[in-house]
């Protein structure tokens, strides 16, 4: 029996119980079936739904241990019989999604985050077109992904610096691309974020005009540094009038309330706004919003995989990756609160030599 087709464990940080806090630990990975990777990570990216699925705030029924983490880059260390696309060294990636029914019209059309049946995220469910086990993400040493949901990660890009591409940049690259991001297409980007800085550099890469819309001023210089032409403020609320009727198109990308139908009035005829984050509360607009200039109020969820290929490929060409500070494990619990603090610029990605 060779080590492919064993089990293994890896070293791995992630919660014990609901709502505590990450740890170490020790975890199992599947036996390579015929069309599975084996990934020896080198870094994972710290998204701010990992905080919120650790903390139960999704209100799922989570399973615990949960080792979350879903922006991952590392190297192959082994393939099943059957994989063609990746051989042994190559630097690949993986991120929000493991598995998809692979069946229907949305996997058909390789739009695996919509499938019909359902995603299978990569940490904190059961992976029911597998092996029903439960799925844990990549706060670890190594993890085994079938290799239709592995990506290539371009050798001109920084590793670390692109893990948070793997969730936050195709978060924001599908729906640029979707609407039309690009040369004399004006895109307003709400929040400044793990997203929102993403999103800036890959609007502006694909040649859109791009404006910050932001509460405070403190990150303008970072703005206008990630390619934005304007930074405005939103703390006093004028924003609204001097900015009407301007925009082709609009990512919200931040997850509090806000006045969504003065976003929305922010748009040009058939303009569009999407919303990326989930705010507690429905949005809440009024119906001549829509109607007086055609606008559209849509939403996006992450994006496929061939679509995140596409988006590392647009990256390496176009040198864009997240602005991170790299930490060690035992600095995860720290991390996580100055996430929520506001406190990270922009993305924390963990150096998995420390799991
Ligand atoms: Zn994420
Ligand atoms: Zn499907």
């Amino acid at each position: 029996m060779t080590a492919a087709t064993t089990e293994t464990t890896t070293r791995a940080w992630g919660s014990p119980a609901f709502a505590a806090p990450l740890e170490p630990m020790t975890i199992r990975r599947r036996a390579l079936r015929d069309d599975d990777v084996r990934i020896a990570i080198e870094y994972s990216g710290i998204c701010h739904s990992d905080i919120h699925t650790v903390q139960g705030d999704f209100g799922e029924k989570a399973q615990y241990p949960l080792v979350p983490g879903h922006e991952i880059i590392g190297r192959v260390e082994a393939i099943g019989e059957g994989v063609t696309n990746f051989q042994v060294g190559e630097h690949v990636g993986v991120g929000c999604f493991v598995n998809s029914c692979g069946e229907c019209e949305a996997c058909e059309a390789g739009e695996e985050s919509y499938c019909e049946r359902g995603p299978i995220t990569t940490y904190g469910v059961l992976d029911r077109y597998a092996d029903g086990e439960f799925t844990q993400g990549g706060y670890s040493r190594s993890i085994v992904v079938r290799e239709s949901f592995v990506v290539n990660i371009p050798e001109s890009l920084d590793p670390a610096a692109t893990a948070p591409l793997l969730c936050a940049g195709i978060t924001t690259y599908s729906p640029l691309k979707k609407w039309g991001a690009g040369p004399g297409k004006k895109v307003a980007i709400i929040g400044l974020g793990g997203l929102g800085h993403v999103g800036v550099k890959i609007a502006a890469a694909m040649g859109a005009e791009v404006t910050v819309f932001s509460h405070s001023t403190a990150k303008r210089e970072d703005a206008l540094r990630f390619g934005a032409q304007e930074h405005v403020s939103t703390a006093d609320g004028s924003f609204a009038q001097e900015w009407r009727n301007r925009f082709d198109l609009i990512l919200n990308t931040v997850s509090v309330d806000v006045d969504i139908d003065a976003y929305l009035n922010l748009l040009r005829l058939d303009g569009a706004l999407v919303q990326l984050g989930l705010p507690a509360k429905p949005l809440e607009t009024g119906t001549r919003t829509f109607t007086q200039k055609r606008r559209i109020l849509t939403g996006s969820l992450v994006g496929g995989i061939p679509e995140t290929q596409e988006m590392l490929d647009f990256c390496a060409e176009h040198g864009v990756t997240a602005e991170i500070e790299l930490i060690d494990a035992a600095e995860i619990n720290d991390a996580y609160q100055r996430t929520l603090d506001s406190q990270v610029r922009y993305r924390f990605v963990i150096d998995a030599a420390t799991f």
